[in-house]
């Protein structure tokens, strides 16, 4: 059967952008400044490898300067096109935005199957791309910093980061064009998790406003509740792994390449991940239902559906039969502008791209600052929180033995109280209170304007005003 004819994915983030605007009050021509995506850089480039000379074609746009450095990942697929990496940057301004990390929106993509060249020929293509970009600027610490995105990760960003600095040798701060490196080479506790640990904290969240929760139609808290992940990448694992292991939520099924894998009782998370890496698919893990056809998982029985892998996965034609109250878009863009509008009149609610996958770009906001301030995070006053903590747990102690009331402290107090706080627990802190901060301001316009129908709307109304407000101050 023929699909529903769908607007592509820019047309999409256009639509939502348009009837956000639709409820603001923004001088002529701003709004179209903001929406249009200011430059793409389209290479192509040739790289010698199996006797002949193979030709990549990539692409860096930039959506906003009204914060400069700009900032959004690289991905490497086969999908990647002009189309999409535009309609990423601008989904990378607004997001910023919400989450008020200092940056316009940019994005980058290369047009290849990553699973088709070894590592020495990854390497070398990442390098080459890099090289590209950087000549021209579009890697720079002080004006486009790259970051993660499908199909790359910590190696890749490595590559990048020495490509840069191999080409910009007196650059102190080069370890700053891009983030999302491993640790040992300039990255920072938390960035790897960081984006699915957004979405456990975008969840906590929303499960702390009793309001909320009853719009979903749903009641309680994340305990016990069935979840459904698509793509158990790095943002689905991470999302699925802290939800079962720390929140008492159960991943019923899970949905890859080569189909999906379910289980009532809740699957490990864990054991199927290191299932997926050893075979290259779900197909065969013990103690769960295999379906091939994985997208009917996307329709099938749960309280929370969380897309963790690409764009346009629920779309006009499966929209209907999706019957999950509660979506939460850990992908870019998984749901089309045309399936929004059939979720929404069902009632159910969508946690926007925009805001449940920002601790990516939170946590790479952090890492960027570390770069340019040469220091680790709690370098300079772990041990001394520690040691005040110390004084206050010995004068309770000395009071306890003092007083005729026998009393004393719990062992786990005295650990957990007497830690000070390394850069992991800073970066976890920082990311929770970016989440909170972030999802309330976008839902107190939902709950607050008759005039905003879902937090999608919310979402982009309280970037674009920041955004907007940003261009007035240069006098635009
Ligand atoms: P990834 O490459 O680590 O994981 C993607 C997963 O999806 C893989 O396991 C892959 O096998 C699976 N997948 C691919 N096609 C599929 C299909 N048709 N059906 C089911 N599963 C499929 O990528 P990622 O970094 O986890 O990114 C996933 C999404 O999250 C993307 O939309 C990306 O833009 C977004 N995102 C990522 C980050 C980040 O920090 N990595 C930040 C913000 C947003």
């Amino acid at each position: 059967m023929a699909r529903a004819k769908e607007p592509t994915f820019r047309e999409s983030v256009d639509i939502m952008f348009a009837r956000a605007v639709a409820l603001m009050d923004l001088p002529p021509g701003l709004e179209e400044k903001i929406r249009v995506c200011n430059a793409t850089y389209t290479v192509r480039f040739g790289v010698r490898m199996r006797g002949e000379i193979k030709t990549f074609t990539g692409y860096r746009a930039v959506h906003s300067e009204h914060m400069e450095p700009v900032k959004g990942g690289i991905r490497f697929a086969l999908g990647v096109n002009q189309d999409e990496v535009e309609a990423l940057a601008a989904l990378m301004t607004y997001k910023c935005a919400l989450v008020e990390a200092p940056y316009g929106g940019s994005k980058g993509g290369l047009c290849i199957d990553p699973r088709a060249y070894d590592d020495e020929e990854m390497e070398r293509i990442t390098r080459r791309f890099a090289y590209e970009l950087i000549k021209r600027d579009l890697i720079n610490p002080s004006q486009n910093v790259p970051a993660p995105d499908m199909g790359t990760g910590e190696r890749e960003m490595a590559w990048i980061a020495d490509q840069y600095q191999r080409m910009n040798t007196t650059d102190i701060n080069g370890n700053a064009c891009v983030t999302g490196k491993p640790v040992n080479a300039g990255g920072i506790q938390g960035r790897t998790e960081a984006t699915g640990r957004g979405v456990q904290y975008a969840l906590q969240e929303f499960f702390r406003h009793p309001q909320d929760i009853k719009a979903a139609g749903l009641s309680g808290t994340l305990d016990g509740k069935r979840v459904i992940v698509q793509g158990l990448g790095n943002v689905g694992y991470h999302a699925a792994h802290f939800l079962s292991t720390e929140d008492g939520a159960k991943v019923t099924a899970v949905i890859e390449r080569d189909g999906a894998v379910s289980n009532d009782a809740g699957l490990d998370i864990d054991a199927l991940r290191g299932w997926i890496i050893e075979n290259g698919g779900v197909k065969g893990f013990p103690d769960a239902t295999y379906e091939a056809d994985g997208s009917k998982l996307l329709e099938a029985e749960c309280d929370i559906l969380i897309p963790a892998a690409l764009e346009g996965v629920i779309h006009m034609d499966n929209a209907a039969k999706v019957s999950a109250p509660l979506i939460i878009e850990a992908a870019n863009g998984p749901i089309t502008a045309g399936a929004d509008e059939i979720l929404r009149a069902k009632g159910c609610v969508i946690i926007p791209d925009m805001y449940a996958n920002a601790g990516g770009v939170t946590v790479s906001y952090f890492e960027w600052v570390k770069n340019l301030s040469h220091i680790r995070f709690g370098r300079m006053q772990r041990r001394q929180e520690e040691n005040r903590h110390q004084l206050i747990v010995d004068e309770l102690e000395r009071i306890s033995t003092d007083s005729s009331i026998n009393w004393t402290l719990s062992p786990d107090f005295k650990t957990k109280y007497l830690r000070g706080a390394g850069e992991l627990e800073l970066v976890r802190s920082g990311l929770d209170d970016t989440m909170r901060a972030a999802y309330n301001d976008m839902a107190n316009v939902w709950r607050n304007r008759d005039d905003v129908p879902d937090l999608r709307t919310a979402a982009y109304l309280v970037a674009i005003d920041k955004v907007a407000n940003s261009y007035r101050a240069k006098g635009l």
